[in-house]
């Protein structure tokens, strides 16, 4: 495996391997890697030719009150995991090196980020699809990984990618999870004992909002409320949302007859954390997203 600090080092790597006709996979984080990383990382193994990994906690996708700082970095145990799962090229650029000047020009998205985890994160996602133009534009992505418990993320990123005719195809990956159900997450070291075993639920209460959708219920007024009741009753966290809204399109529904999303946000006194369960309207996992 070879770590690439540099840009321009990154931008010649890639242009061989094009030259050579090979596939270049790529999967972009914010490190601290785990198994939902790896997952993507083992899919794109199989799927390209070249996996290249990034490592870049991006301060344009943080709020200025959100976690930048105290967001957790390890390179070392990072390159490690890297070499395990056979990634070929880990791509750590400077942050000065990124963003050396203020631009020309400022993306802003316009769909898909009124609602979720966009509507009380002002810029979270000109910040991503900054980022990703740039990352996209250097590592000369054929296929892109992302995850799936960062649904919306897909949704706009997907969005991007059709509006401004990107050369890849993004590929969603569906979420890991702990034993206990809980979506793995950087962001879960952050979280004492209880509230792990307590932050469980959020997935259960996802679960029996499937099970209602499979017993014929299309009302997502009522589906949102039992989400946000078994939420309550089982845990000290504080919502930040609770939303039933059509997917990708992230709009809302007034009956389940579509694919739509489930998903929350919930807040402990660790860590923000945030999951969701995408179901066709008889409340079975879509093909594509398992
Ligand atoms: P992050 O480092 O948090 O920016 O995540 C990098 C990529 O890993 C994103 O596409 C995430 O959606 C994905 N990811 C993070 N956690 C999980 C998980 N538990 N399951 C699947 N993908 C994940």
């Amino acid at each position: 495996m070879q770590i690439v600090r540099n840009i321009t080092d990154m931008e010649g790597i890639a242009s061989e391997l094009k030259k050579s006709g090979k596939t270049i996979g790529f999967v972009p984080t914010m490190g601290y890697l785990h198994e939902g990383h790896t997952s993507l990382i083992d899919q794109c193994k199989k799927e390209a030719d070249y996996v290249v990994v990034s490592i870049f906690v991006n301060p344009l996708q943080f709020g200025p009150n959100e976690d930048f700082d105290r967001y957790p970095r390890d390179e070392q145990h990072d390159t490690a995991v890297a070499q395990e799962h056979g990634v070929d090229y880990l791509f750590l650029p400077d942050v000065h090196d990124m963003y050396p000047q203020k631009t020309n020009i400022e993306l802003t998205v316009k769909r898909r980020t009124d609602v979720l985890c966009g509507k009380n994160r002002p810029g979270h996602f000109d910040g991503v699809a900054t980022v990703l133009v740039k990352l996209f534009h250097i590592t000369r992505a054929d296929y892109a990984y992302f995850g799936l418990k960062d649904a919306q993320q897909v949704a706009v990123v997907q969005g991007m990618v059709d509006d401004f005719n990107f050369p890849l195809s993004i590929i969603p990956v569906p979420t890991v999870r702990e034993s206990s159900g809980l979506a793995k997450s950087s962001r879960n070291v952050y979280l004492s004992k209880s509230e792990r075993n307590q932050a469980a639920h959020i997935f259960k209460a996802l679960q029996q909002a499937q099970h209602f959708i499979i017993d014929g219920n299309k009302n997502p007024v009522m589906i949102i409320e039992e989400v946000t009741k078994f939420i309550k009753q089982n845990t000290d966290g504080s919502i930040e949302y609770v939303e039933l809204l059509s997917y990708p399109e992230l709009e809302r529904v007034d009956e389940i007859n579509q694919q739509i999303i489930i998903a929350v946000a919930v807040h402990f006194e660790g860590a923000r954390l945030i999951d969701n369960i995408i179901l066709d309207k008889n409340g079975n996992i879509p093909e594509a997203y398992f």
